[in-house]
């Protein structure tokens, strides 16, 4: 084997190295989570899901004479799914996002 197959194997074994060693750090790094996220068109208001959810992760309001649930404290969701499959209306939909814990 020449000096110039060897320079080209070793320059792949490299690149394929950075491309393992890069996927090994970001898995590190970041994880994929779920969070919650209320179907405005289909939420009924009912309020069960900020019954259920003991993060008190959702919350309802009024506002201008309207009754609203969302998602008021993201940050505090497990990701667990009980709003979601116990919303009457599937009016819940988990969404993945990429975070760092
Ligand atoms: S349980 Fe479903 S319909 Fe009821 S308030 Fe929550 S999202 Fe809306
Ligand atoms: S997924 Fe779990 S933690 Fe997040 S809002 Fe729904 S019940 Fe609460």
């Amino acid at each position: 084997m020449n000096e110039e197959v060897v320079n080209i194997l070793f320059s792949i074994a490299l690149v394929i190295s950075f491309i393992i060693a890069g996927k090994f750090f970001c898995g590190k790094i970041k994880k994929r989570n779920l969070i919650a996220s209320v179907i405005e068109d289909k939420c009924k208001n009912c309020g069960y899901c900020v019954h259920i959810c003991r993060h008190h992760v959702l919350e309802s309001t009024v506002i201008n004479d309207k009754k609203l649930t969302f998602v008021n404290h993201p940050e505090r969701c497990r990701g667990c799914g009980k709003c979601a499959v116990n919303c009457p209306e599937k009016a819940i939909k988990m969404v993945e996002i990429c975070s760092k814990n």
